[in-house]
């Protein structure tokens, strides 16, 4: 049962919970882009959302990573466990596309010769500015041990993430993942879905993320529902 509003982003809500040390972690269908200059809302997204990040931190959890997971409960609701989010995030890259395209000059679609691991400062108002280990230890925001963990567990995630989009003919291009402690654990929190990775289709490399919306090419409803078809995932809502 949701309880008082915690937190809202840009895609979430967070509410507490009757259970200490648990919240209830809400997807809406709005969708944003460019640090939320465009923004539109998109029903079902939420939704769809959900359903493809329960299924992805099942599946995380079947293969030993710790998350923040607890069980979907509800369309576009997720219980989770409360963690004290860590002002990092970690981007784990395969083909290169985005914003390293533009930073090293590399062409779209560029294979990597190994997944790349890259590190961000969470902050709205720097526009999340690129850091490295250094720059977290200096300024507290994770210890070289955190980084170290937070990394190795970003390329385990890896592992298990492109060998299932694989067998479904979708590319994992890049994805960010956010952590936070519990205790003296660092679980992965927040969500896994085509909101903040890049999938391309393996055979035509046609879209089937969020740069659909950020680039205005086509419904995002509809692709967010075929990553989920081809996952085998059920979702009750019509595109
Ligand atoms: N990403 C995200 N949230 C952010 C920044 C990046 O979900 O605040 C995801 C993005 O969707 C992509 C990957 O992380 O899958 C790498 O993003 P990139 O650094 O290329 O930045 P972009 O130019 O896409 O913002």
């Amino acid at each position: 049962m949701r309880g008082k509003l915690m937190y809202e982003g840009k895609g979430k809500q967070l509410y507490a919970s009757e259970t200490d040390g648990e919240l209830i972690q809400l997807f809406k269908d709005d969708a944003t882009a460019f640090d939320g200059v465009k923004h539109d809302v998109i029903a079902g997204k939420g939704e769809l959302n959900c359903a493809i990040s329960s299924f992805v931190f099942e599946k995380l959890h079947t293969a030993g990573v710790g998350t923040h997971y607890v069980r979907r409960e509800g369309t576009a609701e997720m219980r989770v466990k409360a963690l004290d989010m860590m002002p990092v995030e970690v981007v784990v890259r395969n083909v290169a596309a985005g914003s390293i395209c533009k930073r090293l000059g590399l062409e779209e679609g560029k294979v990597l010769p190994y997944p790349l691991t890259e590190l961000f400062y969470k902050s709205d108002e720097l526009h999340d500015p690129m850091i490295n280990t250094e720059h977290a230890e200096m300024f507290g925001w994770a210890t070289r041990a955190d980084v170290q963990e937070m990394r190795a567990v970003a390329l385990k995630v890896n592992a298990v993430l492109s060998e299932m989009f694989a067998a479904v003919g979708i590319r994992l291009v890049d994805y960010k993942l956010e952590f936070g402690k519990c205790g003296s654990d660092i679980l992965l929190g927040d969500e896994i879905t085509p909101d903040g990775c890049r999938l391309w289709d393996a055979e035509t490399g046609r879209k089937l993320d969020k740069d659909v919306f950020r680039r205005d090419l086509g419904g995002l409803s509809e692709v967010y529902h075929e990553v989920a078809n081809r996952l085998g995932i059920a979702i009750a809502f019509d595109a």
